[in-house]
């Protein structure tokens, strides 16, 4: 299908053709013609699918048309968890709007300054991109005059629930006109969120595209096992050492370990800059700018932080710790292999994070490459996580939620602070130089993403060749 075939005006097919899109995605060609017939849709559709593009382009299709109703508030308000995701909304809708008049797009986060969101919602606008917590703010303040609105978008609405806005969500729901067109994306459609939707939906169409976990072909998987936090900071520094790894986004479980991580990064001369939610907003935009620009090569994130990046030079997604969840995996490696680019996704896996490895592998349906790098093998055996405790170090922290102000687990909790490992020597393990040009190091020839040839699980997938063992 083209998109000619989607019945798009020619100004936005213009500015699609400018955009690069050779042809809609799965969830383009499902969704576009379902939001044009005017229902509302409940749609299942991961970050990565071409989602945003899936509700802006017939959102902006409608537009074009002028409101036959008086006033100069919003004609659409697309709502979305954090401030990224709300930055990378409003983009896509300028791009996309690029050649259309009067469709100014205004965005709404928290963490700015109010006088110029207040002075943008003075004038004349038909889109409104905006986090719940500072949107609910302008509205008390009736700032915001729905009396026009003619759909509502609900982005990532999974995303939403877990980080606690739901209570937001139905509040400004209540407010809107009953008239509007409901559009619900979410990753998942189960349990709450399927509640939620049933409660702000009319009558939906339902919409599934095939998960981003099922449709990840262009980004290579790998595992390193791993005996403790030392031993991951020696990887680390290795696998950083080698030049073909480009601009990367390194995961940790808390903020303060992606601080701590950025300085031992920046000390052994890389340029490493943090993102997590303790940052300010100012701040937050100015290192995904630097990020963009190319002038940070690593980025060191937290979940809720890294959420709606989409720089497709991120080459590499590094999950320094493990997720807390299987979703969030999907999301971490989603980062990279970004509008049909390749990408290489690597993980850590200590021993007390065997299940949760289990579980990744579980949800995304197939087994995660076990790589080696010649003289840094793990010492604790593959088998021998299965024989663990299945409870796990750290196991209160796990419950107190995501993102990270709390403790971390598993080596990190019994191991104190990255810095303090940083020097740790590893006892049993050969000696050899971590640092330097890495001209001693086994990486960049045939020992990186070698493949283990043990008896683990994921042997049942032949591991793709690694892009660096050419
Ligand atoms: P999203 O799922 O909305 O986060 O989009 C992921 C990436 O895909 C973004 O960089 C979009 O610019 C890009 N994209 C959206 N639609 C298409 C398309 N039809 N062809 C190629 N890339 C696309």
């Amino acid at each position: 299908m083209s998109f000619e075939e989607l019945n798009l005006h020619p100004k936005i097919l213009k500015a699609i053709a400018q955009a690069g899109y050779s042809k809609p995605t799965p969830i383009q060609q499902d969704a576009i013609p379902m939001i044009m017939s005017g229902r509302d849709l409940r749609a299942s559709a991961q970050t990565g699918t071409g989602k945003t593009a899936a509700f802006m382009l017939p959102t902006l299709n409608r537009l074009i048309e002028p409101s036959a109703l008086p006033g100069r508030g919003p004609r659409v308000l697309v709502l979305v968890p954090t401030r990224e995701l709300a930055m990378q909304v409003a983009t896509e809708a300028v791009k996309y709007s690029k050649f259309l008049s009067r469709m100014k797009t205004v965005c709404l986060f928290g963490g700015v300054p109010y006088p110029m969101q207040i002075r943008e919602l003075a004038r004349p606008y038909e889109i409104l991109v905006a986090t719940p917590g500072r949107l609910l703010d302008h509205c008390e303040q009736n700032r915001i005059d729905f009396s026009r609105l003619e759909l509502f978008i609900l982005d990532e609405a999974d995303r939403m629930l877990d980080m606690g806005f739901i209570s937001s969500v139905e509040q400004l729901a209540a407010t809107l006109p009953k008239t509007v067109q409901t559009l619900m994306f979410s990753a998942t459609l189960k349990g709450n969120i399927y509640n939620l939707s049933q409660r702000l939906l009319k009558d939906p169409l339902e919409v599934s595209v095939i998960p981003v976990k099922q449709n990840k072909e262009n980004i290579q998987q790998n595992l390193y096992f791993v005996d403790n936090l030392s031993h991951k900071l020696q990887l680390l520094e290795h696998l950083l050492e080698n030049q073909a790894l480009d601009q990367t986004i390194i995961f940790t479980s808390t903020k303060r370990y992606a601080e701590q991580l950025v300085t031992i990064l920046k000390e052994s001369g890389h340029h490493a800059a943090a993102l997590h939610g303790d940052m300010n907003q100012h701040k937050r935009t100015q290192t995904l700018l630097r990020i963009r620009q190319g002038k940070t090569r690593i980025l060191v994130a937290t979940d809720v932080a890294a959420r709606g990046i989409d720089v497709q030079a991120i080459g590499h997604v590094i999950n320094f710790d493990l997720p807390m969840n299987v979703e969030d995996y999907v999301h971490r490696i989603g980062r990279t292999g970004r509008a049909e680019t390749k990408g290489v996704a690597i993980s850590f896996a200590a021993p007390q994070d065997f299940m949760m490895l289990k579980k990744i592998e579980q949800y995304i349906e197939q087994a995660i490459a076990p790589c080696v790098i010649e003289g840094m093998e793990a010492q604790t055996k593959p088998e021998a996580h299965l024989s663990r405790p299945r409870s796990r170090p750290g196991r209160g922290f796990a419950g107190r939620g995501r993102g990270g102000h709390s403790a971390p687990r598993g080596n990190q909790q019994e191991r104190g602070s990255y810095q303090e490992n940083r020097g740790e020597k590893r006892a049993e393990r050969p000696s050899r130089s971590y640092k330097g040009n890495g001209k001693n190091s086994s990486f960049g020839n045939s020992s990186y993403g070698k493949p283990r040839q043990n008896g683990y699980g994921a042997s049942s997938v032949a591991p793709t060749k690694s892009r660096y063992s050419n």
